[in-house]
């Protein structure tokens, strides 16, 4: 089946009991049973719902795997995988990542003695070099959050396999209608599906989608029994956002494409990360592993204050000042305040990340609207 095909028909069945078209939001928390023992392979809705199974269909099949589980977060899926491992256990994880995993991991997990050890995954030799036998899980985001830094991720499945340990990859900012990290090697894929998949800034969501039957076991396990499940009326909220996942991105990938264009030429504008510029230092890996750059931009002002910064996020009119990313509507973001404040400051600044980094998810309106909007706002 062809992608485009894929957006609109993963998962979808007919409903059994009226032939409803689209999957009912079963709101249940039990199933009634005929006898003890006896039931329709529903029990209890914490370990089995249609809905929620319905959109894990849809999210194996759209990645390219084989089993999809859905979670309460992204973080939640991400809470999901880190239980796969025990006290000593190494997570090797990238320098440049989202806040709230860097957050979940030092501050939850390394209490319990899982040791997590940060480089900069752009280079994979740095991943190689910080294996030790202990080594159980590769944590990678590509393109990173917010610096669009990009990981060879076919280079690291190799690593991950002569290390014998799982690789992760957070797949948000590419969706999968961009990066099919299963296809690359990967072991597992997580989303925070409250961003692209969903699409609507109307649902928090997370997802993990993986090949091997044993892997995907031990983590239904700790689905079903830390319970960080997502309600069905959210799951039907995702499976409707998943049919118009190749649409959006397309003109996320368009009007993205056009904004970065303009913001390089701005005489007011220093620096602007994007994947699709030539001279972006991992272009050729981006090129190669993803289908297209995405609309997601980080930039920084010529008069790089603080103060400067500030200015412009507050005087956008159609980019809103919010934290998430990927909904229909564009939003703008100041992570050392907002996204990424979950970071010590001597860490972000290490990375790349200044006080005046601005972060743009740019949306699906016309993109004309959208370089005015920047433009009043850049003076
Ligand atoms: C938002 C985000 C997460 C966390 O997901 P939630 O749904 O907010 O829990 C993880 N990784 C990346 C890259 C994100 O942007």
């Amino acid at each position: 089946m062809k992608e485009a095909t894929k957006y609109i028909h993963a998962g979808a069945h007919p409903d059994p009991s009226t032939g409803a078209i689209m999957t009912p939001i079963y709101q249940t928390s039990t199933f009634v049973q005929e006898a003890p023992g006896s039931n329709k392979g529903f029990e209890y809705a914490r370990s089995q719902n249609p809905t929620r199974f319905a959109l894990e269909e849809a999210l194996a099949i759209i990645e390219n795997g084989k089993y999809g589980l859905a979670f309460g977060s992204g973080v939640a899926a991400t809470d999901g995988v880190i239980k796969l491992l025990q006290p000593g256990d190494e997570v090797i994880a990238g320098s440049d990542m989202y806040g709230g995993t860097y957050r979940l991991f030092s501050k939850v997990f390394e209490k319990f003695g899982i040791k997590f050890i940060y480089v900069d995954t752009t280079n994979p030799a740095n991943i190689k070099a910080a294996v030790t036998r202990n080594t159980k899980l590769i944590w990678l985001e590509t393109p990173t959050n917010p610096l669009m830094n990009i990981t060879d991720i076919a280079a690291v499945a190799v690593i991950a396999k002569e290390a014998k340990a799982l690789l992760c990859v957070d797949n948000t900012f590419a969706s999968p209608y961009l990066q099919k990290p299963l296809d690359l090697g990967a072991d597992i894929v997580m989303h925070s599906v409250t961003k692209y998949l969903g699409g609507h800034s109307d649902v928090i969501q997370g997802a993990l989608v993986m090949n091997d039957k044993e892997l995907r076991d031990q983590l239904y396990f700790i689905q079903k029994s830390c319970g960080a499940v997502p309600g069905p009326m959210d799951c039907f909220l995702v499976l409707r956002g998943i049919k118009t996942l190749h649409v959006r991105m397309q003109r996320h990938c368009e009007n993205g494409a056009a904004i970065a264009k303009w913001l390089r030429n701005h005489p007011k504008v220093n620096k602007v990360y994007w994947p699709g510029f030539e001279d972006h230092p991992n272009h050729a890996i981006a090129k190669k592993q993803m289908k297209d750059f995405g609309g997601m931009i980080s930039f920084e002002l010529k008069d790089d204050s603080v103060e400067n910064a500030k200015r412009v996020l507050s005087s956008t009119k159609i980019f809103s000042l919010a934290e998430s990313l990927g909904g229909v509507e564009s939003l703008i973001n100041h992570p050392a305040s907002m996204t990424h404040a979950s970071i010590p400051r001597e860490e972000r600044i290490k990375n790349g990340l200044t006080d005046s980094l601005i972060r743009l998810s740019v949306g699906i309106e016309d993109a004309e609207d959208l370089i005015a909007d920047l433009q009043q706002a850049i003076g």
